[in-house]
């Protein structure tokens, strides 16, 4: 018994792993067992656990300054350092950055900025976000009404309609193509519906479209080739905004250093980043704002007098400390191109498994995979949620954490340090679950 209330959890639930120590992409249970950490943590422990160098980072960041703030006219050394490291790295001219805590923060700071920016603009009507069903962009109130998630919006009332969310399709094509539909003709059809919605709504209206350049949550999601293009010729035509959320997929993930360099979307207007930012050693995100949207609000706000939105903890000396190592740390040891290389390993090694009986399919790009358990190969037809479930069970059982996903799916985020030897152990691993869950699907009459 605890007394926590678990997040993202079933108030009843009854196993649970405690989690004591890590090392390198290993943690360690209060039992001792060892398990290969397959989502670093949630999709964010790109270094592995207990990198010396961070501690050191942490470690003299607390001694020499433990906090300071940013508002009305103070800075730190850290700060600054840390937003020339984004603004050198990011696919987004000229970048401004806006520090905060958490995925979810920086991506409601985007929706005031938005909002900011209409207003500014002269333009107060053109506020609306499109964002696409099965998104996931965080749990705030407003962060919460841009997810899609069922699990995530159901229940808790969140404002939709008082922040002008608008959702359009999702880019599966396994799950949502028509019969007989190629993948071409999927995006020309998805990216229709897009423009029929910004028509009906009217561009005048929308502010941005936001996207994971490959979805983390929902499944794993890679849009089939052409997509992104596709949505950027709609959204420059509309004067519509590109905002990606880069959570999960900055900073190596995909086999690039950004999702938008691997999906080919040019110059977001904004993009979010957390997570890989600081190897999840604490708590820091991002808001990156392209440089003319910033320079739009430059004049609006000395007029007002105080851009009025900011957190206690935006720029926190420790998190910019930790992040900044951490960028370091991936150039010097060229992570990312490791990474590619690993990734390209990770997903040679999954391929086989879309043969085995109750996978419908794998997917992924670099260190970042999702396999869709299925009951009909030739339909797609899921299972029920707990078949997931029991997979992760089985998987944890055989010494592999994962995370089911989207209800059907189970998904692969390693560190991005892991090596092609681990990878072994991985895919050993998961094989050794799947065939429980085989096992475990027969003697329930699942299949
Ligand atoms: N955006 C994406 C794409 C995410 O995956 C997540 C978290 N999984 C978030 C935003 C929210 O981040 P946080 O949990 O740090 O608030």
């Amino acid at each position: 018994m605890t007394n926590v209330i678990y997040p993202t959890t079933n108030f009843k639930a009854t196993e649970q792993i405690v989690v004591e120590r890590g090392e390198g992409v290993y943690v360690y249970d209060n039992h001792g067992k060892q398990y290969l950490e397959g989502l670093a943590g949630l999709w964010c422990t790109s270094l592995g656990y207990g990198n010396q160098e961070l501690i050191d980072a942490a470690t003299a960041q607390m001694g020499q300054l433990s906090y300071y703030h940013a508002f009305g006219g103070k800075t730190h050394p850290m700060m600054m350092a840390l937003a020339d490291k984004i603004r050198d790295m990011v696919p987004v001219d000229n970048a401004k950055i806006f520090f905060g805590n958490s995925g979810s923060d920086a991506n409601d700071t985007f929706i005031k900025i938005l909002r900011y920016y209409a207003n500014a603009t002269g333009r107060p009507e053109k506020r609306k976000i499109i964002t696409r069903e099965r998104g996931y962009h965080g749990v705030t109130v407003a962060a919460g009404a841009l997810t899609s998630l069922p699990a995530n919006l159901t229940h808790f009332d969140a404002p939709v309609e008082a922040l002008g969310i608008l959702r359009t399709d999702h880019p599966h094509y396994y799950k949502g193509r028509h019969p007989g539909e190629s993948e071409e003709a999927f995006v020309d059809r998805i990216v229709g519906n897009l423009e029929k919605l910004i028509l009906a709504e009217g561009a005048d209206t929308i502010a941005a479209f936001l996207a994971e350049p490959i979805t983390g949550a929902s499944g794993v999601i890679v849009p089939p080739a052409g997509y992104y293009e596709k949505v950027q010729a709609v959204l420059n035509k509309h004067d519509i905004m590109f905002w990606a959320d880069e959570v999960i997929c900055g900073f190596g993930r995909t086999g690039n250093d950004f999702g938008c360099t691997t999906m080919n979307i040019e110059n977001p207007a904004l993009m979010t980043l957390a997570k890989q930012l600081s190897s999840a050693y604490v708590p820091i995100s991002a808001s990156v704002v392209r440089g003319d949207i910033y320079e739009a609000l430059v004049e609006p706000v000395s007029e007002v007098g105080v851009f009025g939105h900011g957190y206690t903890y935006s720029g926190h000396p420790l998190g910019c400390a930790v992040a900044l190592k951490t960028l370091e740390i991936y150039e010097r040891d060229n992570i990312f191109e490791k990474a590619a290389k690993t990734g390209a390993y990770l997903q040679k090694k999954l391929a086989p498994f879309a043969e085995h009986p109750l996978v419908g399919e794998v997917r992924g790009r670099g260190l970042i995979a999702a396999l869709e358990l299925v009951s009909d190969k030739a339909t797609g037809e899921g299972f029920p949620p707990s078949v997931a479930g029991f997979l992760t069970n089985a998987c944890a059982e055989a010494g592999l954490i994962g995370r089911p996903v989207a209800g059907t799916a189970f998904a692969l985020c390693p560190p991005l340090i892991i090596t092609e030897a681990q990878i072994d152990e991985l895919t050993d691993k998961l094989a050794t679950g799947l065939d429980a869950t085989l096992a475990h699907v027969h003697s329930e009459g699942l299949l």
